[in-house]
């Protein structure tokens, strides 16, 4: 047990999925831990009344954040909280360090002497939870014990805290995170694309690049970025990565020496071989990745470049790529009804998903809107006008998409859908079955936000799905 947190004073900003299981586990270490949440609803009590049984301090309610609490020497925030709260302001006047969940998971790597697992680790703006499932996929197809860890399945802190062992971990980061792990430092990370989201958050677009970039600090073995987004060359470029470490880029077009990329339908690795200037290893084909859209190629690649920096044979990329299925509601084919396809995308909830969406069909009868979180639509409009057969939108921010499709498409038919209810969904894909024609895929992307009209992704997802059942019934 480390004795750093034994006696220490440690303030833990935010109950939830992240304060919860970090208060007991900081508790658990001999740590005085002191919980504040603004949020002071029935679920924050019941899980204050469970903290409080096991001695530690909960403070609920506005204002239990405003200030430094007495003694704190260290804060483990939620990485959700924004960095300009007072509590922030607080603790950089008193030199008091902020870790985020992240940091707190990789410093308590390695707890009761047990060998730490090495972290290969993905973000981006879009792709991350694809990419990371693909790497573990592979990764565990060449007999290395590894989970999918971060925002998806296994939490971070269980993973390095909890009793089981593994091998390497296939870290999902998002920016929010980056932003509090200052010594995070992985074995080989990748920034699949950056494109601006959150910038509310981060306060600017030069911010947010700048937490994301934050992966590739001080990286062992490979920074893998996308050749076809410069931004993400660029952060490399930027990082302070040990000696010897290299980039390698990921290319949907061929690749070039030190690239991982595609020739004649077949995945490519150009950088993890002998003699990069002569000689390719072939990992996968094309049809071996599920969806093969373009852009789950790139994850694809990107995910291959991870694993064979950790020294993956190509078998094995090809074994876990094939193995692969992805999770619900990200381009599942739905349905064929009257050889028209439905795919459901719903977790493409901002532009630069659906923008990767829509490149994967020829011809689209495009069913989009709800929350549009200040996000505007001309260059989507534009750049997909040629593949829309019409378009079906819904939610509140919906004008928004109706003038940009006036401006860059006007020849596309539109149905502007002026109702909430639950029935609205049903309505929507009949519409977009009349718009359709053989041949078509009736595509779900909706480049906004979900809950003006369902609870989640998720419901939404459903919901198509479920009107697209009642078509074909
Ligand atoms: P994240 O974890 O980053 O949110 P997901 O893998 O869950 O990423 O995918 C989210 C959405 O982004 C999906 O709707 C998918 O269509 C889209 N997407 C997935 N990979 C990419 C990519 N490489 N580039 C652009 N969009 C992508």
């Amino acid at each position: 047990m480390p004795s750093e947190f034994r006696g220490k004073h440690v303030t833990v900003a935010g109950l939830g999925v992240s304060g919860v299981p970090a208060a007991r586990v900081l508790h658990g270490l001999g740590a005085h831990v002191t919980v504040v949440n603004d949020g002071d609803d029935e679920r924050a009590r019941v899980q204050a009344a469970d903290l409080e049984k096991l001695g530690v301090t909960v403070r609920l309610g506005a204002g239990s954040a405003a200030g430094l609490p007495e003694g704190t020497e260290l804060i483990v925030t939620a990485p959700g909280w924004k960095p300009d709260k007072p509590l922030f302001t607080a603790a950089r006047e008193a030199g008091v360090p902020v870790w985020g969940d992240v940091e707190l998971a990789w410093r308590l790597r390695g707890l009761d002497g047990r060998p730490a697992a090495p972290w290969l680790a993905v973000t981006g703006t879009n792709g991350k939870t694809t990419t990371v499932q693909m790497l573990a996929s592979i990764l565990g197809a060449a007999g290395l014990r590894t989970a999918a860890v971060g925002n998806i399945g296994v939490s971070l802190l269980d993973a390095v805290t909890g009793d089981e062992e593994y091998d390497v971990l296939a870290v999902e980061l998002s920016s929010y995170q980056l932003h509090w792990a200052s010594s995070l430092r992985a074995h080989s990370a990748a920034v699949l694309n950056l494109a601006p989201d959150h910038l509310d958050w981060h306060g600017s677009m030069e911010a947010y690049a700048a937490d994301k970039g934050r992966i590739y600090e001080g990286n062992r073995v490979a920074c893998v970025y996308n050749v076809a987004d410069k931004a993400t060359e660029n952060l490399v470029r930027e990082a302070d990565v040990e000696e010897g470490c290299r980039a390698v880029g990921f290319t949907l077009g061929t690749p070039a020496p030190g690239q991982l990329g595609v020739v004649e339908g077949i995945l490519v690795d150009r950088a993890f071989v002998e003699d990069r200037q002569k000689n390719a290893q072939e990992l996968a084909e094309i049809s071996d990745v599920n969806p093969p859209a373009p852009h789950n190629i790139a994850n694809a690649l990107a995910a291959a470049g991870l694993a064979r920096a950790f020294g993956v044979s190509a078998a094995a990329v090809r074994d876990g790529l094939r193995a692969f299925t992805p999770d619900a509601h990200r381009i599942a084919h739905v349905a064929d009804v009257d050889g028209v396809a439905y795919v459901d995308d719903s977790k493409a909830t901002n532009t630069h998903a659906t923008e990767a969406s829509l490149a994967a069909y020829e011809s689209i009868v495009w069913i989009a809107g709800g929350l549009a979180k200040g996000a505007t639509f001309d260059e989507l409009v534009a750049g997909a006008a040629k593949r829309l057969r019409g378009a079906v939108l819904i939610g509140a921010d919906r004008a928004l998409i109706r003038e940009a499709l006036a401006r860059h498409a006007p020849q596309v038919p539109v149905v502007d859908l002026d109702r909430t209810d639950t029935g609205a969904m049903l309505q929507a894909v009949q519409e977009a079955q009349r718009l359709a024609r053989p041949g078509d895929t009736v595509l779900l992307a909706p480049a906004c936000a979900s809950m003006d009209m369902f609870t989640n992704y998720n419901k939404r997802g459903d919901a198509f799905a479920e009107a697209v059942r009642e078509l074909g019934a």
